[in-house]
């Protein structure tokens, strides 16, 4: 890490998109992390009738729109799933799914709402045999037995890599398709119910069996904000913003359906213009 940047923007939806343009009118040094492609929440959507500007536009093309907006104003995307991020004083500290780690004097939480409910007895087992990153725990399951649940294919990978240390590893689809796994990895299709042990995880228990297992990964997109900022105020299943999008951590701010409803394009692209204008200030205090 060489690097510390002036805001860390997390998620390439249209809040973190319209954050990471206006920080980049600003002269900010930013670090845009998420996804190449952007968000599939855009992407997927079948027609578009309420985004100003463009009537019936497809989620293809309203994606197109956005991609081609950042490659003019030169705002590149680094493709990284933030495991954690840490309030460190002055600055934050970034982790990734990779290992990687970041710094920012601000950071700008678009993560979206994709976190879902958490499956019975992994909050209080994370930690515990409960683990969300492969890479940062795998060492910990040398010849072990371990589940994983993949909410995408992505996360097939993240097995093979595990079933390289592990001793024995299912893998759980929360997804449909196919599987493309080469390693020795037993592939489990039921639905995931909950973590269940006295001190530790003992067993994963799914719809229509248990499994007995040393750990539990759960692999998905997005965690929750509470997860992924630990001391974060959080209202219900949203992060609690103010008007200028400020948590209740100093420099850490939030936008799109992270903070709440209604879900809509706009909406977050607003609240992504804001949050970047509010970081600016923070900034600004700040040197
Ligand atoms: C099928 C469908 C149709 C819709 N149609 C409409 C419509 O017609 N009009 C309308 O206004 N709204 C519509 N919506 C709602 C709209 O999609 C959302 O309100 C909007 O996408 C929210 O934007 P966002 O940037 O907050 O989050 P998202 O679009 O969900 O983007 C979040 C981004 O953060 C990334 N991310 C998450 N966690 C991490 C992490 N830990 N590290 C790095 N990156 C991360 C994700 O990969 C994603 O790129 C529709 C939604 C769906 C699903």
């Amino acid at each position: 890490m060489d690097v510390r940047y002036d805001v860390a923007v997390i998620g390439t939806g249209p809040a973190g998109l319209s954050a990471a343009i206006t920080l980049k009118i600003r002269n900010k040094n930013i670090l845009l992390l998420g996804s190449k492609t952007g968000s599939s929440k855009v992407e997927k959507a079948h027609e578009i009738h309420n985004y100003l500007g463009l009537p019936a536009v497809t989620g293809e093309k309203l994606s197109g729109q956005f991609m081609e907006h950042l490659k003019q104003m030169e705002i590149p995307i680094t493709e990284e799933n933030i495991t954690s991020v840490y309030a460190m004083g002055d600055y934050f500290a970034l982790t990734t799914k990779t290992n990687r780690m970041y710094e920012a004097s601000a950071v700008i939480l678009g993560t979206g709402v994709n976190f879902g409910k958490p499956y019975q007895g992994e909050e209080q087992f994370l930690g515990s045999g409960v683990s969300y990153c492969a890479t940062c725990d795998a060492p910990l399951y040398k010849g072990k037995t371990v589940a994983i649940i993949g909410d995408s294919p992505k996360e097939e990978a993240e097995a093979e890599f595990l079933a390289e240390i592990a001793g024995k590893v299912y893998y759980i689809p929360t997804y449909k398709g196919t599987i493309n796994i080469k390693n020795n990895i037993q592939v489990v299709w039921d639905i995931p119910v909950g973590v269940q042990g006295e001190y530790q995880v003992e067993k994963l228990i799914l719809k229509k069996q248990e499994l007995e297992v040393d750990g539990v990964f759960i692999l998905r997109e997005a965690v929750s904000p509470a997860s992924l900022v630990p001391g974060i105020k959080m209202d219900g299943n949203h992060v609690e913003v103010n008007r200028k999008m400020e948590t209740n951590l100093k420099g850490c701010f939030a936008c799109g359906d992270i903070t709440g409803t209604p879900y809509q394009y706009i909406k977050a692209a607003g609240e992504g213009n804001v949050a970047a204008i509010s970081a600016v200030e923070y900034l600004s205090k700040l040197n």
